[in-house]
């Protein structure tokens, strides 16, 4: 009977090849087996690559047969969000612009988890270019949130959230650059890791905001994020930003918060329009850590307030000036019939963008105009110094900060039209991507009303990233809920 991989963890996995119960083959076709009757329902993949996978398990069998020490995520099946370069792959970013575009070389963090002996099992789905929070601006159709198929799994790596949450592969990367990684993970009920900018490379990354992007895991435990988090952190030379990194994340999971202090901020657990279940979940979070022996503090950040209007200036400005390489002239869609070069670029990116590329495109090339620069940019700018000196402020008095990830839970697919209403579900994940802070969504069960995922965010002073870790290990014991969407079983009972 074929191997059934949708509940078992990146660690169960690892494990169970080690000692010989299974082979790192039947690991993969077990993956391929999920996808196969997952996918047709959650769309959670632009492509998939069962024959990439199979590879790569052949080889973790063949070094094990050959008494060669396998790495911890040997044999251990993933999914790249659609903006990583990975050979043998297209790289589409979710975009007409970029639909038939072939990867030339493996992003740094591919290159890493594929070193690590993990199995790639396929490239997933996102926003048109990261732009959103839904998944729903995919050139390629939305994913469907494996807790409710008529839902939103979040976004922009919602592809990357709904596999892990489906139970298609246990691990899975996404990029962050306002909420991307903690938002989505929120919607599906996984953990999922944004860490300090510059603990991992961006190195073939399609950019978005190069002062915000940071790669990060998605898994199904914090366990299981700390392990890929160890193959994916330290110095990339080719990305300048990157960072020493000598940490080993797993090694203070089990330590606990006895003692130390945690901080919430009023201003973001009181804001406007916040679910009263996601409170309430919050709430319960704090009284566990209570009961862990944590002291719970309120801390002040002065301009959070201010963290989104500096985000959708920053972001768009950085926005437009990375996607002006798209000129059509030596890779990307290129629209038929002109005879000069201008019309052909024009045209070519008005079809090649959708709606939502056009609008930041457009809005971050009028904020670095001149004359508007001096009134948006660069005023900015200085408030992202006053949010980054508020959070270093408030991780001088507090070890760690937790918060609501998203004000709300999954809503329905279409719900949300105008760009506004879309922007505001990611009020509380913004403000660390502008102050460089690394943050995760740990889910802590269903919402009392609507019965679907509901997450705490967990925040760290910089590079104490293990720390947030440590803390989400802490709290996730508190809770014993279900890790895979039901779907999973269903799909299997109905074999
Ligand atoms: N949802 C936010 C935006 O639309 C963040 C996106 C992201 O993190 N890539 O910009």
């Amino acid at each position: 009977m074929a191997l059934d991989i949708t509940q078992m963890s990146a660690r169960q996995i690892h494990a169970g090849i080690q000692d010989g119960s299974f082979s790192a083959v039947e690991v993969a076709q077990g993956a391929i087996d999920a996808i196969e009757a997952l996918e047709p329902q959650v769309h959670a993949f632009i492509q998939t690559t069962p024959e990439l996978a199979l590879k790569a398990a052949r080889a973790v069998d063949a070094d094990r047969a050959a008494g060669r020490e396998l790495s911890p995520l040997a044999g251990v099946p993933i999914a790249f969000k659609d903006n990583m370069n990975e050979m043998g792959t297209r790289t589409t970013c979710g975009s007409k612009m970029l639909a038939n575009y072939e990867s030339l070389y493996d992003a740094t963090v591919v290159e890493r988890m594929l070193a690590a002996g993990c199995l790639p099992l396929g490239k997933t789905n996102m926003d048109e270019f990261a732009f959103g929070s839904s998944t729903e601006t995919s050139f390629f159709g939305p994913t469907c949130n494996p807790w409710d198929l008529d839902r939103v799994p979040g976004g922009s790596s919602g592809g990357s959230a709904a596999s892990v949450a489906a139970g298609m592969v246990p691990l899975s990367l996404g990029s962050d650059t306002g909420g991307s990684i903690r938002q989505p993970a929120s919607f599906c009920g996984v953990v999922g890791f944004k860490p300090t900018y510059g603990v991992v490379s961006r190195y073939g990354i399609v950019a978005f905001g190069s002062s915000l992007d940071q790669v990060g895991p998605f898994g199904r435990s914090v366990g299981d994020v700390a392990l890929a988090m160890n193959a994916l952190a330290g110095r990339d030379p080719r990305d300048c930003t990157s960072q020493e990194c000598a940490i080993d994340f797993t090694a203070n999971l089990d330590e606990g918060v006895e003692g130390m202090r945690i901080g919430v901020v009023p201003a973001m657990n009181e804001a406007e329009g916040v679910q009263p279940e996601v409170i309430a979940a919050l709430n319960e979070a704090l009284d566990h850590l209570r009961g862990l022996g944590a002291q719970i503090v309120e801390v002040e950040l002065p301009h959070i307030d201010a963290a989104m209007a500096a985000y959708y200036v920053i972001g768009p400005c950085e926005a437009f000036s990375n996607l002006s390489r798209f000129d059509a002239v030596r890779y990307g869609y290129r629209d038929p019939g002109h005879a000069d070069l201008s019309s052909m670029e024009d045209a070519s990116r008005a079809v090649g963008f959708g709606t939502e590329a056009r609008r930041r495109i457009l809005v971050g090339s009028y904020l670095l105009s001149s004359g508007v620069y001096d009134e948006y940019y660069l005023p900015a700018q200085k408030v992202r110094t006053l949010i980054t000196q508020d959070f270093r402020e408030a991780f001088s008095k507090v070890d760690a900060i937790v918060s609501p990830t998203s004000p709300r839970t999954a809503f329905k697919l279409g719900e949300v039209s105008d760009p506004v209403s879309m922007h505001l579900s990611d009020l509380f994940t913004i403000a660390i991507n502008v102050a460089g802070n690394g943050g995760l969504s740990l889910p802590v069960g269903l919402g009392r009303d609507t019965q679907l995922p509901v997450s705490v965010q967990i925040l760290g002073p910089q590079f104490g990233d293990d720390r947030i870790l440590r803390v989400a290990s802490a709290l996730e014991g508190c809770y014993d809920i279900a890790r895979t969407a039901p779907l999973a079983a269903a799909a299997k009972g109905g074999e």
